[in-house]
């Protein structure tokens, strides 16, 4: 593990998300290349003492379908700084882009089956990801995709609930997420997991988000409107009955019928 932030030299910027930026760096002693999230924290210091705890969790995780957290530290102006693994091969969607926007049910039989098993360490775990979408899903060189950001998304909501701006993660939010009353079922947060899976499934396949139409910016009400009051999005007849059937276990509104970890790594799509 990293020992001090002082030890890793910035190489580049891999990308910013909200609240975050994130640097190509190298461990100066060992040559090792990580990813580097510096989180601007503005909180105060309780709730900051909080996400601290709760990193600690994420740094205990050990799986080959979750990206490694190599180290949480606490700057002196108060941003926190996390070292992972770092993934050559980007976010799946910018990966999908550039091999031509779509892909096959071959491929993405074999990504769902390696994501079912990161979901399934982190539910058998008792931890609710909460974030699942295609730029926390990881590629390596290797061709093993990672889920990333797990308990990060936790820092995010704190801050964004502040500032109630941000749209794009609430895009793979469940039904019952906007309205546990009508959705919500014994809504313990699993199953809004899978919900977030069968859109970024969808998504990768038809190659746009399956709320709006390609190209379209989501804005708040528009999404939830449609996510609450329309009926969930399927595939186009052309995709196989597995294929449909897998995405349609996901996308089920009431969260109590929507299928488990387990009994989606035993469906037929990825079986
Ligand atoms: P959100 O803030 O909601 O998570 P996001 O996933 O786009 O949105 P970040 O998590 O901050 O934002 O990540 C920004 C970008 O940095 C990603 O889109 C990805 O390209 C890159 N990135 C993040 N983590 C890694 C990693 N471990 N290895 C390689 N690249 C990474
Ligand atoms: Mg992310």
């Amino acid at each position: 593990d990293v020992d001090r932030l002082s030890d890793l030299e910035k190489l580049q910027v891999l990308g910013h998300g909200n609240g975050g930026t994130v640097y190509k760096v190298r461990h100066r002693r060992t040559g090792a290349f990580y990813a580097l999230k510096i989180v601007q924290s503005d909180c105060d210091s309780s709730i900051r003492r909080q996400i601290l705890r709760e990193m600690d969790i994420l740094r205990r995780t050990d799986s080959p379908y979750v990206v490694r957290c190599h180290g949480i530290f606490e700057k002196s102006c108060g941003d926190i700084g996390i070292v992972m693994e770092y993934m050559d091969g980007g976010t799946l969607d910018c990966l999908l882009r550039r091999q031509s926007g779509t892909c096959s049910e071959d491929f993405l039989a074999g990504i769902t089956r390696q994501v079912l098993e990161g979901l399934s360490y982190l539910h058998s775990h008792k931890i609710v990801h909460r974030d699942i979408k295609p730029s926390n899903l990881l590629v390596n060189r290797k061709m093993e995709i990672k889920i990333a950001d797990f308990g990060v998304s936790k820092i995010m909501c704190r801050t964004l609930d502040a500032c109630d701006s941000f749209v794009g993660t609430c895009a793979y939010m469940s039904p019952e997420r906007f309205d546990p009353d009508t959705y919500g079922g014994a809504y313990d947060g699993y199953a809004g997991d899978i919900w977030s899976l069968g859109l970024t499934l969808l998504e990768l396949y038809i190659g746009h988000f399956p709320f709006l139409p390609p190209g379209q910016r989501p804005d708040w009400a528009t999404l939830m409107c449609a996510i609450c009051f329309g009926d969930p999005p399927s595939l186009p007849e052309t995709a196989s009955d597995e294929f449909r059937s897998f995405i349609n276990c996901c996308l089920q509104k009431e969260s109590s019928r929507r299928w488990t970890v387990a009994q989606l790594l035993a469906h037929p799509f990825v079986a």
